[in-house]
């Protein structure tokens, strides 16, 4: 049977972050990936907005606020040495009337608090001058928010990961964890569920995703009681005609929804030159990513608030994706949770729950975050 030091259950943007940064920080150790799907980012990190976001929404002392803002100079440095297409675009949050421009201000002054640099108002002249079809009487610029090409980011971590010696073991569903003498018995499927297998791990880290909660039960983890109920949220992208997508150069958002279950739909640009507007937030109970067509009035009347020059007939239906939150529909929002369950039984465990945005900006600090906790619970991994 096989005996690896760390086993990473995921191979998301985050699980393969988290596999090559414990590569690089601990080399030597040996380390698998179980990924269900034959490939890796089959799931939420291939189905999202692409954005490098700087960190400015999110509450002071959060970890979201955290790792976004860590994470996103991380990324760009990253990218930059990896040769991962990514841009820094800029963005601006557009406001219509004084309430909005006031909602504006709000953001500025958490994103300062934050450590957001690059953050600055525009009047009505300075937006015109930057996004001529635009109607907005004032905006926020986010000098420092970017896209990047999600798949190439995920492809460079795997290689890194594999070059580091990672086992990558695609098509293997993490199925039950038992405690064993030098750590767990892991029990997973292969393929379709076609044949079982057995590993040992001293070191168990669940980066499941939307699966995430499921594979804490698996643990034996009450994940009611432990505060880990997850809710799915659809997130539906219509795209823009092309002629009316080469009239918009940055990225650019409304105000954020009100209980900050999403961002508002925005203007995603792609680095293909495409253009999308998207997501939408709603509550759903099935992982079903088919965009409804008939939707496309509601992204209409939602966009044309800034985006004046665009028909109906503009939208076609592009992607969804689907948010792993903690955010309990009508409920207040909640942080990232990552956590050492040692005090649950399970030492060596560690679970990240409710990994939403900025999950994409933040996997390379949050890898970090991951291999510190490693570092300081155990003084490191011993080969
Ligand atoms: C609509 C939308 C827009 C977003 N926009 C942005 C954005 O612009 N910027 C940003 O920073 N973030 C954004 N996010 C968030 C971001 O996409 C996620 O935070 C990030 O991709 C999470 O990565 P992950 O690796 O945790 O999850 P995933 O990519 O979902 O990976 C989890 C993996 O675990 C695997 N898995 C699950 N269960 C098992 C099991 N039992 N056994 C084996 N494998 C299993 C899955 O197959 C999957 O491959 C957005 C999310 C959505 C839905």
């Amino acid at each position: 049977m096989d005996t690896f030091d760390t086993l990473i259950i995921g191979a998301g943007a985050v699980g393969l972050a988290v596999a090559r940064e414990l590569c690089v920080r601990f080399p030597g150790s040996s380390l698998a990936v179980l990924e269900q799907h034959s490939r890796f980012g089959q799931e939420t990190s291939s189905r999202n907005s692409e954005v490098i976001h700087a960190g400015m929404y999110y509450p002071s002392g959060s970890l979201k606020a955290r790792l976004c803002v860590e994470g996103s100079p991380l990324l760009y440095d990253y990218c930059r040495a990896h040769g991962v297409a990514h841009e820094r675009t800029g963005k601006l949050i557009v406001a219509h009337d004084d309430r909005e421009t006031a909602r504006l201000e709000a953001i500025l002054e958490q994103g300062r608090i934050n450590g957001v640099a690059g953050l600055r108002m525009l009047g009505e002249a300075d937006v015109r001058r930057m996004e001529p079809a635009i109607s907005a009487c004032a905006a926020l610029y986010s000098e420092a928010t970017g896209v990047v090409d999600s798949h190439g980011l995920m492809a460079s971590l795997e290689s890194g990961a594999a070059r580091g010696g990672a086992v990558l073991a695609y098509s293997h569903r993490f199925e039950q964890l038992e405690a064993c003498s030098g750590g767990y018995l892991v029990r997973y499927c292969v393929g379709r569920g076609s044949s079982a297998g057995e590993c040992r791990a001293r070191r168990v880290i669940n980066c499941a995703g939307l699966g995430c909660e499921q594979v804490a039960a698996s643990m034996g983890i009450d994940t009611r009681a432990a505060g880990y109920r997850l809710h799915l949220c659809k997130g539906e992208y219509f795209r823009l005609a092309p002629a009316q997508a080469r009239r918009i150069r940055h990225l650019v958002y409304p105000p954020p929804f009100h209980d900050m279950r999403g961002l508002g739909i925005h203007v995603v640009r792609r680095l293909d030159g495409s253009v999308s507007l998207g997501p939408s937030a709603e509550y759903v109970d099935t992982l079903d990513y088919t965009v409804d067509p008939s939707r496309a009035r509601e992204f209409f009347e939602s966009a044309r608030r800034y985006l004046p020059f665009i028909q109906l007939s503009d939208l076609q239906p592009d992607m969804a994706g689907i948010r792993p939150k903690l955010q309990e529909p009508g409920g207040p929002p909640r942080d990232f949770l990552i956590a050492d369950e040692t005090s649950r039984g399970l030492p060596g465990v560690i679970n990240l729950i409710g990994i939403e945005s900025p999950g994409l900006t933040s996997c390379l600090s949050i890898a970090r975050m991951v291999a510190d906790m490693i570092s300081h619970t155990t003084g490191g991994i011993r080969t």
